[in-house]
């Protein structure tokens, strides 16, 4: 399909850089599972000459991941972090990035165990903090680093708003749009220079691959991170890429859904005397909700909340005993996955640290799917009334 920026998000997850395979018609991008293309002479081919470099499968996804989050260039690769990985490599040894002091933790592993041997300087920093955000910029300052909402508090930062301190100090956004997705939020209608995901999540939604994408509109931009997905190889397959445009399809339907749940529980949560707080950025003083109402279209799948009596223990058997929700890490598929942070994705963090972070013994995270709600809500009451005990 045509590029056209007038269409609605629903056509593009179904079009957008898609057309009816030349050769045979095939509605879906066929699944070009070759590593080489042959040449009719040396040199004279069909704009294809290894797949490490271009896939015709792979190209397909790349172009509808670029029109769903209104950009002109998309890069698959083979995982989230292996596309944060090709951010980092546009920077040289004394670069400095200013992140979000809760930044995802295998972005912020790969920043503080790899990059910052290799001569970069990170700083986290809270990012809803202007003041501390422009104290922390100097001449070595490239990148912005900026996730929203983010993980497990879903706290929201304000897009336009550090895109405005980027364009002052000539500097790059990156936003980390795995938990929005462009349903809820296209970055680059705000402002930022890259958008990236880890397609593992609400792209795939299926919880069947492991990707990664960055979606840039800058043509010189877009050279710089092609060449470096190509030198350094970190590419998806071209099965991975069909599952992903497959999973991509139904991305609105089914980020609808998740909104639609992720709200019915957290409504059901916050008036439950088991529970003292619940994180959803639809609640009106959740930390971003009005910054939420400006920049996203709905609210998300993903909440988190706190028993009264904050007791580790129960939480840790509440989670254990859900029996709709899995207890599992990961998040954005169709099923419903609960985790409890303290004894999962942070206990490596001392207690000290994580409680500081604002990271509660008793704090629970749910990635609400596609099931009935009263399903789940049913299931939660269950394991809550065990909490109070
Ligand atoms: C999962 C995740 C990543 C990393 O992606 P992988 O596909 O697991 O490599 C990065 N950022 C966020 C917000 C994530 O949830």
């Amino acid at each position: 399909m045509a590029k056209d920026n007038s269409f609605g998000i629903g056509t593009l997850s179904i079009h957008g850089g898609q057309e009816p395979d030349p050769s045979t018609g095939a509605v879906m991008p066929p699944i070009y599972q070759t590593s080489t293309y042959a040449q009719e002479a040396p040199g004279k081919h069909k704009g294809y000459e290894y797949s490490r470099t271009h896939n015709p499968t792979r190209n397909a996804l790349e172009k509808s991941l670029a029109s769903l989050e209104k950009g002109n260039y998309g890069m698959a690769f083979g995982s989230g972090l292996a596309a944060i990985d090709a951010v980092m490599k546009l920077l040289k040894p004394g670069d400095e990035v200013i992140a979000t002091n809760d930044l995802y933790g295998g972005s912020y592993r790969l920043f503080t165990s790899i990059f910052a041997k290799w001569g970069l300087v990170f700083h986290f920093i809270d990012l809803s903090n202007e003041e501390e955000v422009r104290a922390h910029i100097n001449d070595n300052t490239r990148i912005i680093w900026a996730e929203t909402p983010t993980n497990p508090l879903l706290k929201i930062f304000d897009i336009r708003k550090l895109a405005a301190i980027k364009d002052e100090f000539d500097l790059m956004l990156v936003v980390d749009n795995t938990f929005a997705t462009p349903y809820l939020q296209t970055p680059l209608d705000l402002g930022a220079d890259i958008v990236m995901h880890s397609v593992t999540k609400y792209l795939g939604g299926h919880s069947d691959l492991v990707m990664g994408a960055l979606v840039v509109k800058d043509e010189d931009l877009a050279g710089q991170l092609y060449f470096i997905q190509n030198a350094s190889g970190a590419i998806c397959g071209p099965m991975d890429s069909f599952l992903a445009l497959r999973g991509i399809k139904t991305l609105h339907v089914r980020m609808q859904r998740h909104c639609e749940n992720a709200e019915a529980i957290s409504r059901f949560l916050i008036s439950h005397p088991a529970v003292k707080k619940v994180y959803w950025p639809g609640f009106p003083g959740h930390n971003g909700h009005e910054i939420a109402n400006k920049q996203m279209r709905g609210f998300g799948g993903m909440l988190s909340f706190e028993l009264k009596n904050d007791s580790i223990d129960k939480a840790f058997a509440l989670v254990s005993s859900l029996k709709v929700f899995t207890l599992a890490e990961s998040l954005g598929g169709v099923e419903s996955l609960a985790g409890h942070p303290a004894s999962m994705t942070h206990a490596a963090i001392p207690r000290e640290e994580r409680l500081k972070a604002g990271l509660s013994d008793s704090l629970i995270r749910l990635s609400v799917g596609l099931e009935d709600s009263k399903d789940l809500i049913r299931d939660l009451d269950a394991v809550l009334k065990t909490a109070m005990e």
